[in-house]
C-alpha cells in the first residue's frame, strides 16, 4: 500500500514534470480547417482549377484537413462533385448549416431544421464522427439558445467543430476577388505576404492565450476558407507555419486534443474555443470583441494600398 502511494506521487511529480516541459519545449501544431466550400464565388481563370489546387496543397504536406460544407453552396452536381473529391482525398465532411444564417437572426427551431436539411444533402458524405461547425461561429446570443443547440448536437450525434485560431482570410480574399473585377491585371501576388503575416499573427496570438490560460500546448484547428486567396497561397501558408516551428497536424487527430471538450459558459457563446475560455475565465481583460473581423483588418489592407 504504501509502496503503491509512493508510486503514485511519483508518477504525479513526473507527469508534472513533463508537462511544464512540454509547454515549455513542444511544437505549436495546427490543423487547417476549410470552410463554406463557395467555389462558385471563385473568379475566372481560377475557379475551374480551385479544388483541385487546394487538395494539391494538402497533398504536398501529406495533411488530412476537415471541410465545413454549406449546403447551398454545393447543391449542384458539381458542387456535390467536390465534395465528393474531398471525401475520397481522404478530409473529412463536416454539416455547417445548409444556407449558413445565423443561430441568433434564425431561432432556434429553424436553425435546427437548417442544420439538418444541410444533414440530409451531405448524406454518407459526412464522416463519423460527426462534426458541426456554428456560422460565422456565433453559438447564440442567450443562453436559451445555446443550450438548446448544446443539447440538439448532442442529440443527433454531432461534436462541435470548433475553431481555436480565427483569423480573417475570407476579407483579404473579398477584397482581392473586388480588386482583381476593377482592375484584371492586377498582381495578386501582392497579397502572398500581408496574408501570410495576418494568419501567422493570429495563430501565435491564440497559441500565446491558450497557453497561457491552459499551461500546456494544444492541437490548433485554424479557421480558412475555400476561396480564392487560399487557392492561391494555401501552398505558401502551410510552409510558412513549418518554417515558423508549427507542426501540421490531421484535423481528426486535432480533433482529439481534450480542449474540444470543453463548453464555455459565456454570452453571447462563440468566436474562437480558446477566446471563449479566456473570457469565461475573467482572468483577461482586454479580450476584443468580435474577436476577429474585417474592421481590424480594413485599416492594415488600406495602407498597403491592397
Ligand atoms: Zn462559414
Amino acid at each position: 500500500m504504501l509502496a503503491k502511494r509512493i508510486w503514485n506521487r511519483r508518477a504525479f511529480v513526473l507527469g508534472a514534470a513533463s508537462t511544464l516541459l512540454g509547454a515549455t519545449v513542444e511544437q505549436p501544431q495546427v490543423a487547417i480547417t476549410i470552410d463554406d466550400f463557395g467555389w462558385q464565388e471563385i473568379p475566372e481563370p481560377w475557379r475551374a482549377r480551385a479544388s483541385d489546387a487546394l487538395l494539391g496543397a494538402l497533398a504536398e504536406h501529406k495533411l488530412l484537413a476537415a471541410g465545413f460544407v454549406a449546403g447551398k453552396r454545393v447543391d449542384s452536381p458539381e458542387g456535390l462533385r467536390i465534395v465528393r473529391q474531398w471525401r475520397d482525398a481522404g478530409h473529412s465532411i463536416g454539416n455547417h448549416t445548409y444556407s449558413h444564417q445565423g443561430i441568433d437572426s434564425l431561432g432556434l427551431d429553424a436553425f435546427e431544421a437548417d442544420a439538418l436539411r444541410n444533414e440530409r444533402l451531405l448524406g454518407p458524405l459526412l464522416k463519423s464522427p460527426k462534426y458541426f461547425r456554428f456560422p460565422m461561429l456565433k453559438e447564440g446570443a442567450t443562453a436559451e439558445l445555446r443550450d438548446g443547440m448544446r443539447g440538439f448536437l448532442k442529440a443527433h450525434a454531432y461534436r462541435n467543430g470548433a475553431v481555436t485560431i480565427d483569423a480573417s482570410d475570407w476579407y483579404y480574399s473579398a477584397r482581392l476577388s473586388d480588386r482583381l473585377a476593377r482592375e484584371p491585371g492586377f498582381d495578386w501576388n501582392r497579397y502572398r505576404e500581408p496574408y501570410l503575416k495576418h494568419i501567422l499573427d493570429r495563430a501565435r496570438y491564440y497559441d500565446g492565450l491558450a497557453t497561457v490560460l491552459l499551461g500546456r500546448k494544444i492541437r490548433h484547428t485554424l479557421l480558412i476558407h475555400f476561396n480564392l486567396l487560399n487557392v492561391l497561397f494555401l501552398g505558401d501558408l502551410l510552409e510558412r507555419f513549418q518554417r515558423t516551428g508549427w507542426r501540421l497536424v490531421d484535423a481528426p487527430a486535432a480533433f482529439t486534443d481534450p480542449i474540444f471538450d470543453r463548453a464555455p459558459n459565456t454570452i453571447p457563446a462563440g468566436e474562437s474555443l480558446v477566446w471563449a475560455l479566456a473570457k469565461e475565465s475573467g482572468r483577461f481583460q482586454k479580450l476584443r470583441y468580435p474577436g476577429e473581423d474585417d474592421v481590424y483588418e480594413k485599416p492594415i489592407l488600406d495602407e498597403l494600398k491592397l
